[in-house]
Order: structure tokens, then sequence, then C-alpha cells
């Protein structure tokens, strides 16, 4: 894709003074922290797969808000729809009916697996699951939820209680009560937690932050089997795994499996306005007869993220990018494993499905350095998984060029080469990093 000059580059002095600005204003600890990784720049163009920074430096995104950018930034079709629904109408009155929420609620009906009918629009992932857990409470009359060890739904707190990791949980106790975590891709677990109390099962088809944990298709089908036994509602959170990401669809493509709800945020707009989503069959929508206002958000569903949601749905049609999400996925998964096979003492292992891939390194620090290495490289990557500090993860456009799958894998190879060398000195043994496995 031929690429616009850069065009609103902030003046580099103005630059330095928001980035003070930043660490005195909003995080000075996040200041800190990307201070050492190297930028020193605010982000201020992006256009499909790069980001310019204040100085005009040029970088490959390759995690994309967490996931979010599956049709590149700013992509034109999204970009168009959203400007002819501001001209007419930003936000919605929320009394006459909302057009644009029909619209994108009938699409994904008509693309969603079995009978995913209803859609409630809010405004993000945690949102979304905010929402599932009410909804599954309401509509099986149980309280109990059953979710997975290194599971990441959110960071509010019911999102939370269904979540891995006592780090991000513990300073918030108590979160909701009548949690049940199970370790993940584990039948017999699942088998022995669900039963006639449970209200939902909460699982990613691939745990994100969790560190790129595919989940089988075995362990997805007996989910569903589990859940049938029981009453219980299996809920698939594709906030990640939506929309391509995985190379289907959906995540739970992969196993044949269809949720009673599914959960979708990120990509849903195309990375241009919040969205977040709740879709689910008729049987658990029933609830909302009793009162049509029992859950509502005041922005969820708004006129501008509806259009957007539309118009990016349309992309990831008449662009094949599913299918394109597959075969870029293989190539830039296929780079990545020779580098591994090159260097096993600094990669365990490259694993995942179409562009959702996780690297992981054999110390926490090793991750660092790598990292900070591709940093140099002007490649951006997910820093971090929340629940796993060992993996980082390749998550770009699902439209990433051939050139640009060389340029990510060539610094991988030379960031992870450059590690190799400076960790022959280092006694990994002796620092003491978190452990890689999630504490819950
Ligand atoms: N669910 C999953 C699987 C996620 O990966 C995330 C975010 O990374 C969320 C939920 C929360 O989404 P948000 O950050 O939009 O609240």
């Amino acid at each position: 894709m031929t690429l616009p000059i850069p065009q609103y580059l902030p003046d580099p002095a103005d630059d330095a003074q928001l980035i003070a600005d930043f660490e005195a204003h909003v995080n000075p600890a996040l200041a800190t922290v990307l201070k050492f990784i190297g930028f020193d720049a605010t982000e201020s163009y992006a256009r499909g797969s790069l980001v310019f920074d204040s100085h005009g430096r040029k970088y490959l995104d390759c995690l994309g808000g967490y996931g979010t950018m599956s049709l590149g930034h700013s992509h034109p079709h999204v970009v168009e729809a959203v400007k002819t629904q501001l001209e007419r109408m930003s936000q919605s009155s929320r009394v006459l009916f909302n057009g644009p929420q029909a619209k994108l609620g009938k699409k994904l009906a008509e693309i969603a697996p079995g009978d995913l009918q209803y859609a409630f629009f809010c405004n993000s992932g945690t949102e979304a699951a905010e929402a599932a857990i009410k909804f599954a409470r309401i509509a099986t009359g149980r309280t109990r939820l059953v979710s997975t060890v290194g599971a990441y739904h959110g960071k509010t707190t019911g999102a939370l209680a269904v979540s891995g990791r006592d780090k991000y949980k513990k300073p918030f106790a108590p979160l909701l009560p009548d949690v049940v975590s199970v370790p993940f891709n584990d039948i017999a677990a699942l088998e022995a937690a669900v039963d006639e109390n449970v209200a939902a099962v909460l699982l990613e088809p691939i745990q994100g932050e969790g560190g790129i944990i595919v989940g089988t298709d075995d362990y997805l089908r007996a989910a569903r089997e589990i859940c049938d036994k029981t009453g219980a509602l299996l809920v698939c959170d594709e906030v990640q795994t939506g929309l391509g990401r995985t190379g289907k669809m959906w995540g739970c493509d992969w196993a044949g499996v269809a949720p009673d709800m599914m959960l979708l945020a990120k990509a849903l707009s195309g990375g241009v306005v919040p969205i977040g989503a709740v879709l689910g069959t008729p049987r658990v929508w029933e609830f909302w007869q009793e009162n049509p206002l029992i859950h509502s958000s005041t922005f969820g569903g708004n006129p501008l993220a509806c259009a957007a949601g539309l118009a990016a749905v349309e992309v990831i049609e008449n662009e094949s990018l599913v299918a394109r999400s597959l075969t870029q996925g293989e190539k830039l998964m296929a780079r990545l494993q020779q580098t591994q096979a090159k260097f096993p003492q600094c990669v365990k292992e490259v694993r995942g499905r179409g562009l959702m891939i996780g690297v992981e390194f054999g110390h926490e620090d090793v991750t660092s350095l790598v990292l900070t290495g591709l940093a140099q490289r002007d490649v951006l990557v997910v820093p971090y998984t929340f629940n796993n500090p060992t993996v980082s993860r390749f998550e770009p456009a699902l439209n990433i060029s051939d050139d640009e799958i060389d340029w990510a894998a060539n610094a991988f190879e030379e960031a992870v080469a450059q590690t190799a060398m400076l960790i022959e000195d280092i006694d990994m043994d002796e620092s003491h990093g978190e452990e890689a496995a999630p504490e819950d």
C-alpha cells in the first residue's frame, strides 16, 4: 500500500513537553518503562501497519493496540463510514430506533456461529465480560461462574474476578463471589467443576494474555458438551480471537463449536471507534422481555461505533482478510520458528494460529532484551502478556504485506541473536524473574 507523506507531526520541542506532561499528569511509572525501552517521542500518525512518531521515525506495528488493528490503522473504508455518520448524527438520542445498531446487529448475526441472533453493544471488552456475567446469571438463575487459570477478560471488577493472575486481582479483593478457576485445556477439571449450579463457563478459544495458549479442539468441544449436559452457558470470549485474527472468522470455528454468548471488542470497529458487544442466542435473550433496560450503556452501540463496525466487517469480507490472516500467519510463524530453532537457548517456543502468534522466551529478562532489540529496529510488538511475562505477542494487521513480514522476521532474528550474545555472560538462574506460570 502506498502511504501518504506523514503529516500532523508535532514540533519535537512540544513533544518533549508532552512527554513531561504525561509523566507528571498521567502515569509516571509507565513513562519510566517506555523511556527504558528507548521510546522518546509521541505517536503522531498511522496508516496501515505503520506508525510514525513526532520525529518522523517509522515503526512497523505488530501489536496494533493489542490485536485491535486487524485492518491496519485508519482503514479508508471505515474512516469514510465514520465521517459520513458523523455528518448525520454522532451520538444517539437513546429514545428513537438506532439504525446503525440494527445494521451491525444483523450483520453479526449473519456471520456468527450457531444461533447468536442478538447483540448487546457496549464500549470495550471488559464491559462485554461484565454484561455476559450478568446475562448468564439472570438467564439461568444460577450464580457460579467457571473460568480458567491464566484467563483474561478485562480489568473491571467482574471481569477481573473471572480472569487469572493474583497480581492484578489481590489489591482489589474481594471481587465477585462464587467464581471457580480451573486449569485451561483440562477436560477432567472442567467436568468436575461444572454442575447444575453453574451459570456459565467462560473461555477464550486461545488464551491471549495467558501467553497464547491454544485451546484444543477437543477441549472446546468437551466444554460445549459439559455445558449442554448441565445447563450452564458457554461464553466464548472472542475479544482477541474474533473477526479473522486466528485464520478463521472466529476462534471457536476451529473446533466447530457455537457458544451461547460471544464477547467481541477490539477489532470490531476496525480500531477506529471503541466498541464492544455480547452476542447471544434467543434462549439467553429471553430475560430482556421482563425489562428492556435491565442493562444499558449511554455510549454503547452509538451510531459512530456501529457505522465503523459495519464498515470493518465489510472490509474483512471484501478483502478476504480471514484467509489472508491464515496465509500471512503461516509465513510469519515459519520465519519466527526458524529463529527459534537457531537460538533455542533464548526462544523456547513460537505458537499460535493465524496472526495471533506468541513467542515464549526462556526467561523474563530475555523477553525484555529481545523487545528492546525489536524496538531498536522499529518493530512494535506486544511487550508482555498480562498473565505470562515470558511470552510476547505478534498481532499485526491481517493485511500485513510480505515485505513487512520480512521486516518483522529479520528484526526478530537480529534482536534474538544480539540477546543470545549478551546472555552468554549472564547466569539467568541468578536473576529473580517472575514465575512464568500464572499464580492462580
Ligand atoms: N477479553 C480478552 C480476551 C482480551 O484480550 C481483553 C483485552 O485484552 C479483554 C477481554 C478486555 O478488553 P478491553 O481492554 O477492551 O476492556
